[in-house]
């Protein structure tokens, strides 16, 4: 689909949540491909440990919830000292509840996940960048984040917050030698839960979704997106948002 750079990355070292399954695991893959070493973090230690088992010491593979500062603790000492690259892709869905169905439960994990681990690992990771004079962050958004009509209210307000999150550290730490970029992915191939928990979703954003959304995605093409950005042939690229879905936004 698409073709490697060897070596693009060698040398580099990169963090990666949710790199168990979809987007995490093919960016993962993909940059262990090109000569990173990878922090290889999950949740699930059974999907870490379906990654493959062929790259020797370049993976670090680590279970753990980013959605507490235990895990958080956890990758960082995993990750050691040395760490060029974040990217903050672990992430969850939210049923579609409408702002009058939400409960807490479910806007406070989607946003301890979407937004609050961001937020913490980004906050861990930058003196080590800053010291370094380099480094390069992808968070990974989602069409959600550019728009009200392709998910719950609380999926669709954690994506536009981590969108701000991603300008405003864009701007404080450009003058460090630090870029911080989001993507926005469209419909993606992968295990996210996209069930309805919502009639009322059904009966409003289905005939929306039905009439916009595109064809799906392959992890692999959001991948080499985030690639893209991580790597030096973004260099002068900070603060974008790059929607990655086949024009779903320009409808
Ligand atoms: P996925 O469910 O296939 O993979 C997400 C991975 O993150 C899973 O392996 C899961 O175990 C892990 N994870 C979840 N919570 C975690 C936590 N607290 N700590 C550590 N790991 C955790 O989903 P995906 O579609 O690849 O999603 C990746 C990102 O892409 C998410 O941020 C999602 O919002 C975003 N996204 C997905 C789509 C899509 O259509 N699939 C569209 C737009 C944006």
């Amino acid at each position: 689909m698409s073709t490697f750079i060897p070596s693009r990355f060698a040398g580099v070292g990169v963090i990666v949540t949710g790199a168990g399954s979809g987007i995490g695991k093919a960016t993962a893959v993909r940059l262990l491909d090109e000569g990173a070493t990878v922090v290889a973090v999950d949740i699930s230690s059974e999907r870490l440990a379906q990654l493959p088992q062929t790259y020797g010491r370049q993976l670090v593979p680590v279970t753990a919830d980013v959605a507490t500062e235990f895990g958080i603790d956890l990758v960082m000492a995993a990750a050691g000292g040395k760490i060029d690259a974040l990217v903050n892709n672990a992430g969850i869905m939210d049923g579609f509840l409408a702002p009058s169905e939400v409960d807490d439960a479910t806007w406070d994990r989607v946003f301890a996940v979407n937004v609050k681990a961001p937020m913490r690992l980004t906050r861990a990771v930058l003196p080590m960048m800053i010291a370094a004079g380099a480094g390069s962050i992808v968070n990974v958004a989602s069409e959600g984040g550019l728009r009200g009509s392709c998910a719950g209210v609380a999926y669709t307000s954690s994506k536009h917050a981590l969108i701000g999150y991603t300008r405003s550290t864009a701007v404080f730490h450009r003058g460090q030698g630090i870029r911080c970029n989001a993507v926005a992915p469209g419909g993606v191939r992968t295990n996210v839960d996209g069930a309805f928990r919502s009639d009322l979703a059904r009966q409003v954003l289905g005939p929306l979704l039905a009439a916009t959304v595109p064809k799906l995605a392959e992890p692999e093409q959001i991948a080499a997106t985030i690639l893209f950005l991580l790597s030096d042939d973004a260099s002068y690229i900070n603060g974008a948002v790059v929607a990655c879905d086949s024009g779903w936004s320009a409808v």
